[in-house]
């Protein structure tokens, strides 16, 4: 086949994905059946980058410090870098042979990532530039990409793309700001009732600072969500309890919210302190999360090409499923970042995290499914490879919400 124009090199980019689904579909097994928490994807980690090996890339483990990231690069340096980052972490609590189980389907995030990284190394005669795929463990736990930003992992990359299987199309799809803390309170222990007027009750601590964080809440935007536990409250009824311990999670649309929610909380438990006479400890006890950044200018590229290759039902996100929190959202205020949520279309709406997602997302809707936002990605990375105009569009974009965003 001669190679001409654009529409040539489509043509020869759905010829590729034909003579490697095979493969892809390989990963995707494989990653399933070797299901590993986060933190933990040795097998997966090492079989990701041998794959990619066998493909030419260059492979380096660990990356970014941590044992189960990589990267593998491919191409030149006088062109834009693109990232694909795959995720392959489990979750445990499945009827499966060692209990965890692929049911957020990484298994095919990972395995459409490689998709997209072999079709485009396979076209390389038509681009300058780099593809990169980067191995980001531990989504579903602490959120390991947060880890890897100041690490410089994603340094370079000019624009990166990431997928995953949901119940609707989301191309606008967000995530919350997170922030969790921990409060710990301590008081005097003493007799309950021979000597309670010599005890400093963290209890009440504990439970003045929920009162004051369900007076806060009355307050609050409607997007912002403040959910708490108590850990510690005590040991015995006739102890007055030195050590009262609670957690709070704080979510918001914009991290901006989040942060002024965030010390409103600590607010509350700075006055439950005071009001008990309690010292106070707290600190975060997972990774911060911050919500997605969305690239108007990069949704649209990608929208088009989705819709070439027949994925058009798309939701507005007004009626998206409601959002949760991932570390994406992080790498999103790093680089401009296309990430997808992609109706599986299978007999019934795919809900992840449950039983029933693992019969579906290594299913053949699934490989169908993969083949698509393969094409499709692969044919919006030509795009950005081949017009600088477009790029630096996108870029620019990017740059001025981060300018608004600081405001
Ligand atoms: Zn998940
Ligand atoms: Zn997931």
């Amino acid at each position: 086949m001669t190679v001409n124009d654009k529409n040539d090199i489509k043509l020869l980019a759905i010829e590729m994905e034909k003579r490697y689904h095979h493969e892809f579909q390989e990963v995707s097994t494989y990653i399933f059946d070797h299901p590993e928490l986060g933190g933990e994807e040795h097998l997966s980690s090492r079989y990701l980058g041998a794959y990619l090996n066998g493909h030419d890339f260059k492979v380096s483990f660990p990356y970014a410090d941590m044992e189960t990231a990589f990267i593998a690069e491919f191409g030149d340096d006088e062109g834009p870098v693109i990232g694909l980052l795959a995720e392959y972490d489990g979750l445990p609590g499945y009827h499966t042979e060692n209990g965890n189980g692929h049911a957020c389907g990484h298994n095919w995030i990972a395995a459409t990532m490689c998709g997209i990284a072999v079709v485009l190394s396979k076209l390389k005669p038509y681009y300058k530039g780099k593809i990169k795929v980067i191995g980001t463990p531990a989504e579903e736990t602490y959120g390991g990409k947060v880890d890897m930003i100041p690490k410089g992992a994603f340094a370079g990359v000019d624009v990166i793309f990431q997928a995953h299987l949901e119940s609707a199309t989301v191309i606008d799809s967000s995530a919350l700001a997170m922030q969790s803390i921990q409060f710990e309170f301590t008081g005097k222990a003493a007799h309950a009732a021979s000597f309670p007027e010599e005890g400093i009750n963290a209890l009440d601590a504990v439970q003045l600072m929920f009162m004051g964080v369900n007076s806060l809440r009355q307050h609050m935007k409607s997007d912002g969500r403040i959910h708490g536990i108590i850990t510690e409250g005590g040991v015995a009824t006739n102890i007055v309890p030195e050590r009262g311990v609670c957690q709070m999670t704080i979510r918001a649309k914009e991290r901006a919210y989040m942060e002024q929610l965030a010390s409103r909380v600590v607010d509350c438990a700075k006055g439950a302190a005071l009001i008990t006479g309690c010292q106070l400890n707290h600190w975060n006890f997972e990774n911060i999360f911050y919500d997605l950044v969305n690239v108007p200018k990069l949704m649209d590229l990608t929208k088009r090409h989705l819709e070439s290759v027949g994925i058009t039902n798309f939701l507005p996100k007004e009626m998206a499923p409601p959002p949760g929190s991932t570390d994406l959202g992080n790498v999103s205020y790093v680089c401009p970042t296309l990430y997808l949520e992609v109706d599986l279309e299978a007999d019934v709406p795919l809900k992840v995290h449950s039983d029933e997602a693992l019969r579906l997302v290594n299913s053949t809707f699934a490989f169908k499914k993969m083949q698509q936002v393969v094409l499709a990605t692969v044919f919006s990375i030509m795009d950005l490879f081949q017009d600088a105009t477009l790029l630096n569009d996108i870029k620019e974009e990017h740059a001025s919400i981060m300018r608004r965003k600081a405001v």
